[in-house]
């Protein structure tokens, strides 16, 4: 498994995909990417310190990627992290975290700030149409206030290519993300081993009338494959 990785285009960073114990949550309809965890947690952090050696600091600035919510990585790597960000002087770290783990978010925020590094943490909202999302996707996320969310959580990831997504309904979401969020990542859907299907017809509506309108804009990351940040595939070149 590829896991470390270098994005020297938008907001260039440094990217690690770390094994935690695996998603608490392990519900949302369209996900079978928690696979990559373990309840070993000392080979987790054995595997997790490995590809930390990675890291150079080229950028000061690195994002942190699991199968799950970050605090599900363990005291263990999240201190080891905690070491890595003072020695590598790294001033933004992202970390992707699930709504049920969002009281645990400002205890790290100090954490890492005492060593002068800024924790952005990142949601996967998928969409702000908080009925869909919550009856046909099965988030878990109970705030139905875009505002409320983002009072939280400094980053979402919206997903695209489900049947009943239009132009209008991707581009209000995209904009909400970007009115009440500091970054917004596109995910589109890709085949899995879930019941939920990409749907071809969402997907070239998105791409021929939404994604040039945000390609260019620093503030969107666009992933049309789920391996787009260079970390997930297997080193034989095979994806997960
Ligand atoms: S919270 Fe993330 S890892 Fe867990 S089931 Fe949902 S999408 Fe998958």
């Amino acid at each position: 498994m590829v896991r470390y990785s270098i994005i020297h285009e938008k907001n260039p960073r440094e990217i690690l995909l770390l094994r935690g114990s695996g998603c608490r949550w392990r519900k949302c309809a369209f996900c079978d990417y928690h696979l990559d965890c373990s309840t070993d947690m000392e080979e987790n952090d054995r595997i997790n310190q490995e590809a930390m050696s990675h890291v150079t600091g080229v950028y000061h600035h690195l994002e942190v990627i699991n199968s799950g919510s970050f605090p599900e990585l363990g005291a263990g790597t999240l201190q080891a992290l905690v070491d890595l960000c003072k020695k590598k002087n790294i001033h933004t770290l992202h970390f992707e975290c699930h709504w049920l783990y969002r009281d645990q978010i400002a205890p790290w925020r100090a954490a890492f700030s005492r060593v002068g590094t800024q924790l952005k943490v990142k949601i996967g909202v998928e969409t702000f149409d908080a009925q869909y999302r919550e009856t046909v996707l099965k988030k878990g996320i109970r705030e139905t206030d875009p505002a409320s969310i983002a009072a939280m959580f400094d980053e979402c990831c919206l997903l695209f290519g489900l049947s009943g997504q239009t132009v209008d309904s991707m581009t209000h979401d995209i904009s909400l993300g970007l009115r009440y969020f500091e970054r917004v990542c596109v995910n589109v859907f890709i085949e899995n081993q879930t019941d939920i299907k990409p749907d071809v017809d969402v997907i070239r509506a998105f791409t021929e009338n939404v994604l040039p309108r945000y390609a260019d804009n620093a503030r969107v990351d666009i992933l049309l494959n789920n391996t787009d940040f260079g970390v997930g595939a297997k080193e034989d070149g095979h994806e997960k």
